[in-house]
């Protein structure tokens, strides 16, 4: 790894502590390992990626429906489902460093990565991930509960529910967003991989005959949606799973992967699932979980294709690979500096425009103020700031991300109300009529490319 590219990770980790993306937790207590909280520019990040994924998923399609389960659910959903006997990963000591190790993650099982013996590992031994707490005021083996480690279980334990009262039938999918905990051996690069987590996951539920088909399709899908939102693509692969990494029951999986700093890295798996899920919780529930087809009077378990994407990587995705700096020079004073800037999508960016009066006084931030009421009706994220100059207003919201700022000066106050608009990507400015400016943002908006 270049000195180049890890500090590219370390700057866009300083960019995101200083302008308020990602915190540590419990900083104040010295923070708690691999623990973060998402700041207000964030917690906006975020939310954009959620809905992105959520238009995407279930606004801009009638065959796939959304569902909000519980975390807590009844524990013989883990036990059907495999995860209390097998959601384990394989960890290895290191006699020398005392250091904690994935299995899976050695680049060789004989080397020790820290301290550099080989032989020097203990056997390896399952380790299961789910956290367990306890129901109710008793701590005792009855009352043991677990953190969902996914939310797809959530999904095939309402599968009737969802057949009966939403009228669905295969093939159509039901999408869900929300927290996942996993007790990860090795968390770390950041919020790649954490215990707590949000994920965006769907099961799309399909006539068995026709799961191939369906598996294609996700994949071009999910592999289009994040080029759709300004991901470069020559930093995306698709990443067809090994026979020997399949879980027993799949006939495929591939990994949607990102180029980080640190390495290729998953940000989400496609995987063909067949009849396994609801097989399982047919059987451990004593629940008829089959399908009953109207056309052809029978009877059918559904197989799953299962898009499950990660809401923290692909926020920190949408992070690194919008991060730039760049070399611009002064037109006027002809001197250089350096410009960070976020290339995101203005659909995930967390400000949408900014507005600034060009002096304090004079009636500008006043007719600020009323622009900023306007965009904010038309359902733009809006920041307002007066102070400083306009370059460093600039730099401010390029470093953030924010596509567009608005000028307000002597003309629109006085003149014929028009403002400048100045986009964040090619640095221009244009003058806008007032009665222009929200149509021409939203067609920018659907126009954006990344350059
Ligand atoms: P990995 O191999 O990286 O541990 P996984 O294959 O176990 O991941 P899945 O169970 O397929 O992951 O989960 C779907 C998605 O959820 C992943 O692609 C990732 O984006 C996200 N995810 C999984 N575990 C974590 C974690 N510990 N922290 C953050 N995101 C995670």
């Amino acid at each position: 790894m270049s000195e180049r590219i890890e500090s590219l990770m370390d700057r866009v980790v300083s960019l995101c502590k200083r302008r308020g993306f990602v915190f540590q937790s419990s900083e104040i207590y010295g923070g708690i390992n691999s623990c973060y909280d998402y700041g207000p520019l964030g917690a906006e990040l975020k939310r954009n990626v959620k809905e992105a994924w959520w238009r995407a998923m279930v606004v801009e399609r009638d065959d796939i429906v959304g569902l909000d389960s519980a975390i807590i659910q009844h524990p013989e959903v883990w036990r059907s489902s495999g995860h209390v006997a097998g959601f384990a990963d394989l960890l290895v000591d290191c006699k020398v460093c005392k250091g904690r190790f994935r299995w899976d993650h050695l680049p060789d099982p004989k080397q020790c990565p820290t301290c550099g013996p080989k032989g020097d590992l203990t056997e390896p031994r399952a380790f299961n991930l789910m956290f367990e707490t306890h129901a109710g005021p008793v701590k005792d083996s009855a009352s043991v509960v677990y953190l969902r480690p996914e939310t797809a279980q959530g999904i095939f334990t309402n599968f009737l529910n969802v057949v009966n009262s939403a009228r669905m039938a295969p093939p159509f999918g039901v999408a869900q967003i929300g927290k996942s905990f996993r007790n990860e051996i090795t968390p770390g690069n950041f919020v790649f991989r954490t215990r707590e987590f949000e994920q965006m996951e769907m099961e799309f539920f399909v006539p068995p005959a026709d799961d191939g088909t369906w598996y294609e399709y996700w994949r071009k899908e999910r592999f289009a949606w994040y080029s759709r939102y300004g991901v470069r693509p020559e930093k995306l692969r698709l990443r067809e799973h090994a026979q020997d990494e399949l879980a027993h029951y799949s006939k495929g999986c591939t990994d949607v992967e990102y180029e980080y700093p640190f390495g290729w890295g998953e940000l989400e798996g496609i995987a063909m699932r067949g009849s396994f899920d609801l097989n399982a919780h047919a059987k451990g529930s004593g629940k008829d979980l089959s399908f009953f087809d109207e056309a052809t009077k029978s009877r059918y378990v559904p197989h799953v294709i299962e898009p499950a994407a990660g809401c923290d990587r692909t926020a920190m995705t949408f992070l690194v690979d919008a991060y730039d700096e760049e070399t611009i020079t002064d037109e006027e004073s002809g001197k250089s500096e350096t410009r960070t800037v976020l290339h995101f999508h203005p659909r995930i960016a967390p400000i949408t425009v900014a507005l600034f009066p060009l002096v304090k006084k004079a009636g500008m931030p006043e007719r600020a103020r009323e622009l900023q009421r306007t965009l904010m009706d038309a359902g733009m994220r809006t920041y307002y700031d007066e102070k400083g100059a306009i370059g460093r207003r600039y730099r401010r919201q390029d470093e953030v991300g924010t596509p567009w700022c608005i000028t307000i000066d002597g003309p629109t106050v006085e003149g014929d109300g028009s403002v400048t608009v100045r986009d964040r990507d090619s640095m221009k400015q244009v003058r806008v009529a007032p009665q222009e400016l929200v149509p021409m943002l939203l067609q920018r908006m659907r126009d954006w490319k990344r350059a």
